[in-house]
């Protein structure tokens, strides 16, 4: 992370990301996974169906932050997905803060006339408004694609017009046409949050007076992770890896997602970080190492049992403590193995297909076959070539089937899940919308009020499967009476026709 850059890097340049692929895991791993562990950055679609920008996932984690408003400086309507996720800011504030809030945000809306002679005037002025009209402690000053076509200096404005306001400015890149990896956006929000909020002396730093002090502080120091958080968990889940780790004795910086901004420094005070997800977290991650020293775990989401257990294990080997993690996990892994005896025999065989993020795709499918089921298919949104070892993982305890790289794409999830016909479908609300409409019982896994990760995801999780598998009248009945856009002749069509650049197979 440069932080003299003012903005993040793409992925497709960083990280060879890649959006398209179609086969099989085991053809998957043969190309991510070989010798130069190549990722086909340049792998595409020839069709290719409308889908979110990096705007909607940066957003996701800025609304959230306490004390903010967020000023998105952009056309009408640009960032406006921000009244989907007020819901989670409202019920995310609660459970954080004890506040009902709804999140900030406002616009620059700009108009024809603006996009010929510029937006910075209007920036300046609205940055100016908010803070006089809300007192908030930041503005974040998202950027959008046209500011990013006309060459409005967004970090310009923000450094002339910040001794005239009392807020602490953030301006953050998130120009939807300049990359298709929409994760590019978490890096985007790290950025800009690193450049302004980790170092600035009008935010008060602790103060050492005497050398036991200072002894106190660097055994306090050792002793604190910094638990990085995303948007797409709830407090619940924050509340399980807490748990756990209080459990080894360290004490918990919960960051970025529902942080206080004032409070952001202490991130440069801990003695590892560890990472629930990292697609999310790589770059902020290689920063805290890079600038301040701080080393980090980042390896897969603790989601599933033996995921979960590894994570542990890696926190505990930070501090010496790997017998403590060995008591834990084999008390958990038993009260677990009790708990899930029922769901595991009912769920026995039966053929899920998950649709998500990277790791979290792949995480899904390691718990769900530790609960018996099989793996009829997976999606995940895009690749990173550092998520490769999580591949080959997957395939060593659940084989081979269909895999498909897509940034959504519904029309080659429908061709496939018609074909594949599973039992149960695991996604985001997009991808549950097709599944559902053909009738296969499904479960949304973006739920920030429920709880998906550690031990107690597992057993959660389980139950709410076990309810919807058990009665799986609604999605049969909608299937009835609904119908997907596609004609007959697609679903007998290659589901991955129209990608270029990869190994069709299934
Ligand atoms: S950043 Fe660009 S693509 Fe994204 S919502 Fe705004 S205008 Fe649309």
């Amino acid at each position: 992370m440069n932080l003299s850059a003012k903005e993040a890097p793409k992925r497709e340049d960083r990280l060879k990301s890649r959006i398209a692929y179609g086969g099989t895991l085991v053809s998957a791993c043969g190309i991510f996974c070989g010798k130069g562990g190549g990722c086909g950055a340049d792998a595409n679609r020839t069709f290719s169906q409308g889908s979110i920008c990096l705007m909607l996932p940066g957003i996701s984690m800025i609304n959230t932050l306490k004390d903010n408003v967020n000023l998105l400086h952009g056309a009408v309507g640009c960032g406006v997905c921000s009244h989907s996720q007020n819901a989670n800011a409202r019920s995310g504030g609660l459970a954080h803060y004890g506040l009902v809030k709804d999140a900030l945000w406002v616009s620059t809306a700009l108009n024809e006339s603006e996009v010929i002679n510029g937006g910075e005037d209007k920036l300046r002025a609205a940055i100016i408004e908010v803070d006089r009209l809300y007192r908030p402690k930041t503005i974040t000053v998202v950027s959008g694609c046209v500011p990013g076509l006309i060459g409005d200096d967004v970090d310009g404005v923000a450094a002339r017009v910040q001794d005239e306001v009392s807020a602490r400015l953030i301006p953050v890149h998130c120009e939807g046409f300049k990359t298709k990896i929409w994760a590019t956006a978490y890096d985007a929000v790290y950025h800009g949050l690193g450049r302004t909020l980790l170092e600035d002396p009008e935010i008060r730093e602790p103060v050492i007076p005497d050398e036991e002090e200072l002894f106190r502080f660097e055994e306090r120091k050792k002793r604190t992770v910094n638990l990085l958080n995303v948007s797409s968990m709830g407090k619940v889940d924050e509340d399980e890896l807490t748990r756990l780790l209080n459990m080894l004795g360290l004490e918990v910086n919960i960051f970025p997602v529902f942080a206080d901004t004032q409070r952001m420094y202490r991130v440069k005070y801990a003695g590892f970080s560890i990472s629930t997800c990292p697609t999310h977290d790589d770059y902020f991650c290689k920063f805290l190492e890079e600038e301040y020293g701080i080393p980090y775990i980042l390896k897969h989401m603790p989601i599933g049992i033996e995921n979960t257990n590894e994570w542990i294990r890696d926190a505990a080997r930070f501090l010496g403590r790997e017998e403590a993690a060995g008591e834990i996990i084999k008390n958990e892994n038993a009260l677990l193995d009790e708990g899930l005896k029922t769901y595991r025999e009912f769920f026995k065989g039966k053929r899920v297909f998950v649709s998500a993020g990277e790791f979290r795709a792949l995480a899904t499918a390691n718990l769900l076959h530790e609960l018996g089921f099989e793996i009829a298919g997976l999606r995940s949104f895009h690749h990173d070539e550092f998520a490769s070892g999580e591949y080959e993982k997957l395939k060593k305890i659940a084989g081979d089937f269909p895999f498909n790289i897509a940034n959504v794409q519904p029309f080659e999830e429908a061709n496939l899940l018609k074909r594949l016909k599973p039992d149960l479908f695991l996604g985001h609300w997009n991808g549950n919308s097709t599944s559902a409409k053909l009738g296969i019982p499904s479960l949304v896994i973006y739920n920030t009020g429920l709880s998906y990760i550690g031990y107690r995801g597992v057993f959660e999780l389980a139950r709410r499967l076990y309810r919807q598998l058990r009665n799986p009248a609604f999605n049969e009945r909608l299937s009835r009476y609904v119908r997907l856009p596609y004609r007959e002749e697609w679903y007998g069509e290659d589901p991955f026709k129209y990608i270029k650049g990869a190994e069709n197979d299934v």
